[in-house]
């Protein structure tokens, strides 16, 4: 990832201020309960003086001190469980809670970066904090073949469902898929159900209209892009998950056929899932990239076609 120190700094702010609010939070819920239960206050300065008190004798000489001051910790400490319970509060209500579980929001398991900040600065590289949002829109839950007729429903599933293995096995198999269909059969939408479903999982996933990604790669290459064009190269041949969106909508040269080809070859060598969505036929692939190129996609890739007319025109005219 090529993020220099000062933009480095800035995503470890965020994760401080994540850090932060959990304790703020904690801190806020250990008062409310303070309040509701003040029993539940005086249980916990028992647990105190029995730590302080065990503490003492063990230091006197007492081999037995440490073992029932631990008993006696356990017998405080579930009878606190209970009276939270009793007054309606979650057993974890007094826990700190994080963004990232994992990591603690720390950002590093280990001292080995975690997976949310892979994707933190993947991000951030990338500029694509607006995915989110989309996917908070697009994704598994979301999906409905309201607009499909019966026939096509029935396609559809057979579709949605290799969707839904593709996500539910990343990680353990590799996959490459290949979305054909015209405009407006949903394509970007089942992309986008497997890129958050991937997401949560935590790995990584870097996703590109291929307009953007041929953008990114000729300015790189031409040198209008300040250095680190190897680093973000690197990144678009190992992160976890490639999204090439729309192939086929950029303009077509030689150096986008062999990029193309680079970064196929490149992702498969390395076993490296990639799921490419585009309007053409296998014909007009054919055509567009050279032989070489079409024929690996072909070997490699799962190809799902939803072969359905316009959803967007049928939702327009429902709306109407
Ligand atoms: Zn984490």
């Amino acid at each position: 990832m090529t993020l220099s120190q000062m933009q480095y700094d800035e995503i470890m702010r965020t994760y401080e201020a994540r850090r932060e609010k959990a304790r703020h939070d904690a801190e806020e819920a250990k008062r409310k309960v303070r309040l509701a239960i003040p029993e539940y206050e005086q249980i916990e300065n028992m647990i105190t003086d029995l730590a302080m008190e065990s503490a003492a004798k063990a230091l006197d000489g007492d081999t037995q001190a440490v073992s029932s001051m631990k008993a006696g910790i356990r017998e405080l400490t579930a009878k606190q469980e209970k009276l939270l319970a009793d007054n309606g509060f979650a057993p974890d209500f007094l826990e700190e809670k994080y963004v990232c579980a994992d990591c603690k929001d720390t950002g590093y398991i280990d001292g080995q970066k975690c997976h949310c900040l892979k994707q933190a600065m993947i991000r951030y590289t990338y500029r694509q904090s607006n995915i989110e949002e989309i996917l908070k829109r697009e994704n598994f839950d979301t999906l409905s073949l309201d607009h499909y007729t019966d026939a096509e429903c029935e396609k559809m599933k057979g579709i949605i469902s290799s969707c839904r293995k593709f996500a539910d096995d990343f990680g353990q198999r590799y996959e490459n898929i290949l979305l054909l269909g015209n405009v407006g059969v949903g394509k970007t939408f089942l992309t986008n159900c497997m890129a958050k479903a991937v997401l949560d999982k935590g790995y990584s996933v870097i996703y590109f209209t291929s307009i953007r990604l041929f953008d990114t790669l000729s300015r790189e290459v031409f040198g209008h892009d300040e250095g680190s064009s190897a680093a973000n190269l690197h990144d678009i041949f190992t992160c976890d998950l490639l999204i090439i969106d729309d192939l086929g909508t950029e303009n077509v040269n030689s150096f986008v056929a062999s990029r193309l080809f680079d970064i196929i070859n490149e992702r498969d060598l390395r076993r490296r899932s990639t799921i490419i969505s585009t309007n053409l036929s296998f014909e007009e692939l054919d055509g567009r990239y050279s032989e070489r190129n079409f024929s690996r996609i072909f070997a490699n890739y799962h190809v799902l076609h939803p072969d359905i007319g316009d959803l967007r025109v049928r939702m327009r005219r429902a709306a109407q």
